[in-house]
């Protein structure tokens, strides 16, 4: 992957043998930077890259191949726990809501939301139940109902107008990296 940074972006990557004891270097671009110095972008959090942004053609899906018939679709994006989105939704469908995602009654508990979800916010791609075998990051729970936003807002140097409204309103979407085992038999 080659990617070119702008003069102007408040992280500029290291020229070969600048060797500051903050040099860390990204696994995707190959870029390195002085994380010691502290801008928007870093100190980056753990196995995060300032240059994300321009990363290009990036995977958003890595499905791992393994002996058996499971894959672990791994995916990253912005999270919120779907209990959060209870106070947004129309107070007539909160008590329904909730129980279906007490109830782990994922495709349901989306389904409604969806027909709730609307303009300010961002648009949700997904309801899912992380499950005892899956695998999250340090931010998240197993066995917890997650809603995934749509990526458009991954990355940006500005977040949109909905992610806007939804932080505005009390919910902040984490940026959070996810694994789900899902059986490839046809
Ligand atoms: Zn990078």
């Amino acid at each position: 992957m080659s990617i070119s940074i702008p003069k102007d972006f408040e992280v500029q990557p290291l020229k070969a043998g600048e060797n500051p004891p903050g040099r860390v270097t990204c696994g995707t671009c190959g870029l390195s930077w002085d994380d010691s110095i502290s801008t928007g972008w870093t100190p980056a959090p753990g196995g995060r890259c300032p240059f994300e942004y321009y990363h290009e053609n990036e995977e958003e899906v890595v499905v791992e191949d393994t002996a058996d018939d499971n894959a672990l679709i791994t995916q990253d994006g912005y999270l919120v726990k779907a209990l959060d989105l209870l106070p947004l939704i129309d107070e007539d469908y909160r008590e329904e809501l909730e129980q279906l995602i007490t109830d782990g009654n994922t495709a349901q508990a989306e389904q409604l939301l969806l027909s709730l979800w609307d303009h300010p916010y961002p648009p949700i791609q997904s309801v899912f139940l992380l499950g005892p075998d899956d695998v999250g990051d340090d931010i998240m729970t197993t066995g917890t109902t997650y809603v995934d936003f749509a990526r458009d807002d991954l990355f940006k140097w500005t977040p949109s107008i909905g992610m806007q409204s939804l932080m505005n309103d009390g919910v902040e979407p984490k940026i959070c990296e996810w694994g789900m085992w899902e059986d490839q038999t046809d």
